[in-house]
């Protein structure tokens, strides 16, 4: 028995959306629920397979006896004979793989018309102007698809009889007008292909079905797949429905048009869409004539804009998804022409999944899995809202989604003097340091030249919710000069730009924003989200702003706080450089004595901020040389200085003891300086003493550098001020009433001598300040596993450590050497491109090889302390495929940056119900 090619819709399988494409399979579906869909049958996707994959092209053996047996049924189903010249019955032809692609496949309405089944319809509806109509649209569109005939050379003959007829509209052209377009439509057939336009019906529908398979392998259609990833896993070749024609452009009481079930802009409840009456399915979508919004229907055709109510509530209930569908009115029949899956924004996303659970339609699970946890981006991020005209002028990484439009300004300070004065800005760094940070807080967006998604400038803007593109290689940045090269547009300080921190666009001038929005419906869906998920979802905050906004977006903690940023802080860095330049342990610990108090109230803010909830304190982690200015920085400003003391003309005395050197205008100096010679030695000194420092301190590799708990062990005094701070804080709240729970935690740990030592410090402070304060302190101790070594001995670090968290930036980096600074502009594009790699590891967890470091770790771990909590503070944690796996190997909770917290909620629910 040869191979089934040819279902019909009452037999199809609606669910096999894979054979019988999305299209064909919910033909099937509709039908054999009972609702009017015009008969019909579907040619598989394989059948479509093998075509494509003969080498001449031949349709598989007995695929035509089985459309002419479905045939048979069709005519016995309508009452109509395909090629008949009394009754003809007249086709369309749809294409429709397993995922919908709207209009990247082809398809042809009206087959079967030619002068002898033309009159036949003539007889049949004695309505000459309509068969003429209806003729002349299968002449174009078979000639269009099937032929290969340019539109326009139709376009022009149509626009010719208007002309000579005198109207505008395509419904005011007489029978007869038509039924010239029909005879000058037939004669571009033949001048553009040669031979004359086919009239047997079977050869017609030969020729379109090929057409509608060649489709799927049309450029429209391969971009498309292209551009949204639809392998052929997903979607494999088109399936071709056949479908007894309905003519919604019959008479005024026949119409045609496009539905939502629900609003998908957004979300109401209400029924969305447009209709025209006297018209063909394409005349709504190619905005041919306006269309009349459906709620109008209500009074043009009241008896059937109920039934059209109907039929929304039936598919609604059926599929339990909001529908797009097509529907056309014959004569006053409403027929339900095809249905899918309405596409939504994320608002109205969120808003039908909420309303469609508290209906009874779908359950709190399935309204939960109906959103992509990423599309909550969205919702939370300002977009740009694009027009076709605006291109790109470079790109980079998307490093901190969201848009920001602002001048550009090429250094902190200024970013932050403008900023000050009311200025919208966006920092434009070649790379940016941790001193770069208060330039950070003035500024709309960060755009920088180098780094990959988990450099510094890249953590820290995500932390503050700021847009940032990183590694964008093209632009060139000249600080001194003020302006950057972007290919061959100079941009100089004071010009607007846009940057596109979800795609790594940068535009010149400024593109209008959508506004974020967390609403009370995403609040709800996220409340369902938390009750099912099992990890918990923290934050990586370091300052109470950032906290503030994590609490927003839901956070149970902070899973991590990099002190580094708070010694950053402009107010702070003169004392933590003093810190780093002391020659002497006393001279050390007079800076850090003056740090003290300042980091004790960074922590009693934090803690107030987030109690009950715990705060997890990273101990200071970069290596301290990125406190200093670099070597060039200030072996320039020790020049200058130098010079200034040999002759002090150039200086502009401002005040009795500060001067100011310009170079190109009056208005930006280069160097504030004493005016006094005396106390510009003394600048020069300290300037010298800093080089120094910046010299010894320079390694060659400082990510595998002095840092971490290294250094910490190397400069007992920084971490114990730190440790002191913490433990005082809590007191301080403790006696306050605030319920804290601080966490501390120690950075690059490889061996458990190194936490055992630290452990010992705070074990010391903790007694210290327990009886200074004369209460209890609970904190506990733990250590990040970010080093591939600590991960091996996860054993033996679960002895002196309470808690674990993978610092996954640092151990993706050890675990690959790819560098997380750079490897992302360099060669990383190309191993995705070339599918070396699948995925960039800096942004989806890499689960077969830091995964599988990461699984053994928390098994080892829990083996010496049972239950142990474990987490992940890298920026993995925000990402929905790597919260997945977060959640197979155990872990106790994920980590992420504020505004990722949502989606992160989201991400933990979908894992806990994939799980089940
Ligand atoms: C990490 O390495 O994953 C981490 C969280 O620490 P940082 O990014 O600060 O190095
Ligand atoms: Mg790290």
């Amino acid at each position: 028995m040869s191979k089934t090619w040819v279902y019909s819709f009452s037999d199809g399988n609606g669910k096999d959306k894979k054979l019988l494409g999305g299209k064909g399979a919910n033909l099937c579906e509709l039908t054999q629920t009972g609702i009017r869909v015009p008969p019909g049958f579907v040619i598989t996707t394989e059948a479509c397979l093998g075509y494509l994959e003969d080498e001449k092209h031949r349709l598989p053996p007995s695929l035509m006896s089985q459309v002419t047996d479905h045939l048979r049924l069709l005519e016995l189903n309508t009452g109509k004979k395909f090629g008949d010249a009394l009754k003809p019955l007249l086709l369309s032809v749809r294409s429709g793989s397993a995922l919908s692609m709207p209009g990247m496949m082809d398809t042809i309405l009206n087959l079967g018309l030619n002068p002898d089944t033309l009159k036949g319809l003539l007889v049949a509806t004695d309505n000459e102007r309509f068969c003429y109509d209806v003729y002349r649209r299968f002449i174009q569109l078979f000639g269009k698809v099937a032929l290969g005939v340019p539109d326009a050379l139709f376009d022009e003959e149509f626009e010719k009889v208007k002309e000579r007829a005198g109207v505008k509209q395509d419904v005011e052209l007489s029978a007869w007008d038509l039924s010239d377009v029909c005879t000058s439509f037939l004669q571009v057939v033949k001048q553009f292909t040669g031979k004359p336009f086919p009239h047997d019906p079977y050869e017609q529908l030969e020729i379109a079905i090929k057409a509608v398979f060649n489709s799927w392998m049309g450029k429209r259609a391969i971009d498309y797949r292209r551009e949204f990833k639809i392998t052929p896993d997903m979607a494999n070749g088109t399936a071709v429905n056949i479908v007894a024609m309905v003519f919604g452009n019959m008479s005024n009481k026949s119409a045609t048009g496009v539905g939502f079930t629900r609003d998908p802009g957004t979300g109401e409840n209400v029924i969305f869409g447009e209709y025209l009456v006297n018209a063909q399915g394409e005349d709504v979508v190619a905005g041919i004539r306006t269309p009349k919004p459906i709620a109008a229907m209500a009074h043009e055709m009241p008896d059937l804009f109920r039934e059209l109510m109907e039929l929304r509530n039936k598919l609604e209930s059926h599929f339990k998804e909001v529908q797009d569908f097509e529907f056309t009115i014959e004569e006053g029949i409403l027929y339900c022409l095809q249905t899918r899956n309405g596409k939504m924004n994320a608002t109205a996303m969120v808003r039908t999944s909420v309303e469609m659970a508290e209906e009874g339609l779908i359950t709190k699970e399935q309204a939960l899995l109906r959103i992509k946890p990423e599309t909550l981006e969205q919702l939370l991020f300002p977009r740009l809202n694009i027009s076709d005209d605006v291109a790109p002028i470079a790109s980079g990484l998307p490093a901190s989604p969201g848009g920001a439009s602002g001048i550009a300004v090429f250094d902190a300070d200024r970013a932050e003097k403008m900023g000050r004065e009311g200025l919208k800005v966006i920092l434009v760094r070649e790379e940016t340091k941790p001193e770069d940070i208060h330039g950070f807080f003035a500024s709309q967006g960060i755009l920088t030249s180098r780094g990959g998604k988990t450099s510094h400038a890249a953590v820290v803007a995500r932390g503050m919710g700021k847009p940032c593109v990183a590694g964008a290689e093209g632009i060139h940045v000249d600080v001194r000069l003020r302006h950057a090269l972007i290919g061959k547009y100079q941009i100089t300080e004071g010009d607007v730009i846009t940057i596109d921190g979800s795609t790594g666009a940068v535009y010149l001038g400024e593109v209008p924003l959508i506004d974020a929005e967390f609403s009370s419906d995403l609040a709800t869906l996220l409340s369902w989200a938390d009750a099912v998920a099992r990890l918990k979802v923290m934050a990586n905050a370091d300052i109470p702003s950032d906290a503030k906004r994590a609490l927003k977006f839901g956070a149970m903690g902070i899973g991590l706080c990099r002190t580094e940023r708070m010694f950053n802080d402009p107010s702070r860095l003169p004392i933590v450089i003093d810190m780093i330049i002391a020659d002497t342990k006393e001279d050390r610990q007079k800076a850090l004595d003056r740090l003290l108090p300042i980091q004790r109230e960074d922590f009693k803010n934090l803690f107030t901020i987030m109690a009950p909830c715990p705060v997890t304190i990273r101990l200071l982690d970069p290596p301290i040389h990125e406190f200093l200015p670099q070597e060039q920085h200030l072996v320039d400003e020790i020049d200058i200085l130098r010079n200034l003391r040999k002759n002090l003309r150039g200086m502009k005395v401002l005040s009795e003891n500060v001067a100011f050197m310009f170079q190109h205008d009056d208005v930006h100096p280069i160097v504030q300086t004493p005016a006094d010679p005396e106390l510009l030695d003394a600048v020069i000194l300290k300037k010298e003493t800093m080089l120094n420092k910046v010299r010894s301190l320079h390694e060659v590799n400082p990510m595998l550098g002095h840092r971490g708990v290294r250094l910490g062990l190397t400069f007992p005094e920084i971490y114990s001020m730190q440790i002191r701070a913490i433990l005082e804080a809590a007191a301080e709240c403790l006696k306050n009433g605030v319920d804290v729970h601080p966490e501390i935690m120690i950075p690059q740990v490889c061996t458990a001598q190194e936490l055992k030592r630290v452990k010992e410090w705070v074990t010391d402070i903790h007694k210290d300040v327990e009886s200074a304060y004369r209460l209890t302190i609970n904190c506990s101790f733990g250590s990040m596993l970010e080093v591939v070594r600590a991960c091996m001995r996860a054993e033996n670090l679960a002895e002196e450590a309470e808690f674990f968290s993978f610092g996954t930036n640092d151990l993706t980096q050890a675990t690959f050497s790819f560098s997380r600074e750079d490897a992302e502009n360099k060669f990383l594009p190309m191993y995705n491109m070339n599918h070396i790699l699948q995925d960039n590891p800096f942004e989806v967890l890499d689960v077969k090889g830091v995964g599988k470091l990461m699984e053994l770790a928390v098994l080892w771990g829990r083996a010496t302390r049972p239950g142990m909590k474990v987490g992940i503070c890298g920026e993995h944690g925000g990402h929905p495929s790597s919260i997945e796996f977060c959640h197979q190997i155990g872990l106790t909770y994920v980590s992420c940056s504020g505004p990722r917290v949502p989606i992160a909620r989201l991400a933990a629910a979908h894992a806990a119900i994939h799980a089940r």
